[in-house]
């Protein structure tokens, strides 16, 4: 057993402290709960220069919004910002308690997990250093800016016939298929009647901004490319707590119901830890939802099991 320090005693610690970290904190610290947040500093989407789409802070740079947001949660004096990563999660008999990689334990009634995602792109030379610049998965955060050029979507699999068939109402759009699919008629039908030109020769790299070279030699320039990750959880914490996943068209996803709790009582989970397809805006109310219902569950107590 290890001997519980009166100051690691919190009422709810989150685990992650990017955008839906945040804005769970963010309620919970506006209800003078004694809130401790363990933050890693590796948010999804630190390779992108500018963030697009949150209404109030469209084009700014997605490290500032998330300095703004910490620098007001952390004026609240519940409030406790730790950094490190929490490597090991488990329920006590009080609560939870959480190990962080320099060995410090902390403990809470509730958690909230909002530790986000990791992407992995296919292994296609030059595409890596690229994502964030030239490289994107979602249309809506990146496609506008592309202004209606030629983009190219290299398929990962047959989840790339979203992008394929999306991508039209952002510019002129090649499909490179890259032995990763092959449509069927109906799919090769709903890309035509989409515009969308099919490319079957292999890709060797990515060279400029974001020109496709084919194993043939030719170079097809393009003012952005699109790619549909594959994600996996950042973090084995909710693993370790029990919670149930579910499986999403990218990645497992933990299970949440919509006040955000988990399978397991007393754990929450926010952003795109939780949900199929995130953007800040959806991990800031995600995370708003999260505080709300943790603190209703340290109000008015946890649900009796099913
Ligand atoms: P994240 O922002 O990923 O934060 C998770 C946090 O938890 C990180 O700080 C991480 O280090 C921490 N963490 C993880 N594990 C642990 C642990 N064990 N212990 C402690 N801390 C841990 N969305 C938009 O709305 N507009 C855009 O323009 C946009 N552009 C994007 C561009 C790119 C290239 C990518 C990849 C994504 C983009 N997104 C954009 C999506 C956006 O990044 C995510 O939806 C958003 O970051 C999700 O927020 P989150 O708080 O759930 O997770
Ligand atoms: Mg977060």
């Amino acid at each position: 057993m290890h001997t519980i320090e009166p100051s690691n005693i919190y009422d709810v610690m989150i685990l992650g402290g990017s955008y839906a970290g945040l804005s769970a904190g963010m309620q919970l610290a506006r209800a003078r709960r004694r809130v401790l947040v363990i933050d890693a500093g590796q948010r999804r989407n630190r390779h992108a220069s500018h963030s697009h789409g949150f209404l109030t802070q469209d084009g700014r740079p997605p490290a500032d919004i998330a300095a703004d947001g910490k620098r007001q949660l952390l004026a609240y004096p519940t409030v406790t910002w730790r950094e490190g990563r929490a490597e090991h999660a488990e329920a006590t008999a009080s609560g939870f308690g959480v190990t962080l990689d320099d060995g410090s334990v902390f403990h809470s009634q509730r958690v909230i997990l909002a530790t986000g995602v990791v992407d992995e792109l296919p292994p296609v030379e030059g595409l890596g250093e690229r994502w964030g610049a030239s490289v994107f998965h979602c249309p809506y955060c990146h496609g506008y800016e592309l202004d209606q050029g030629r983009i190219g979507v290299i398929a990962t699999g047959a989840l790339s016939m979203h992008h394929g068939l999306m991508l039209p109402d952002w510019g002129q759009v090649t499909f490179f298929l890259n032995g990763a699919f092959e449509p069927d008629a109906a799919q090769l039908a709903e890309l035509a009647r989409r515009g969308t030109r099919v490319e079957r020769t292999p890709i060797t790299r990515i060279a400029g901004v974001a020109d496709v070279v084919l194993a043939d030699g030719s170079v097809h320039a393009m003012a952005g490319l699109f790619v549909a990750p594959r994600t996996h959880q950042a973090s084995a914490l909710a693993g370790q707590l029990g919670c149930a996943f579910d499986d999403g068209p990218m990645g497992q996803i933990v299970r949440v119901d919509e006040m955000k709790a988990t399978t397991v009582p007393g754990v929450f989970s926010c952003g795109d830890a939780a949900r199929a397809a995130g953007n800040v805006a959806f991990a800031v109310a995600d995370g708003a939802m999260a505080g709300v219902a943790a603190h209703r569950t340290l109000m008015f107590g946890l649900p009796q099991a099913a």
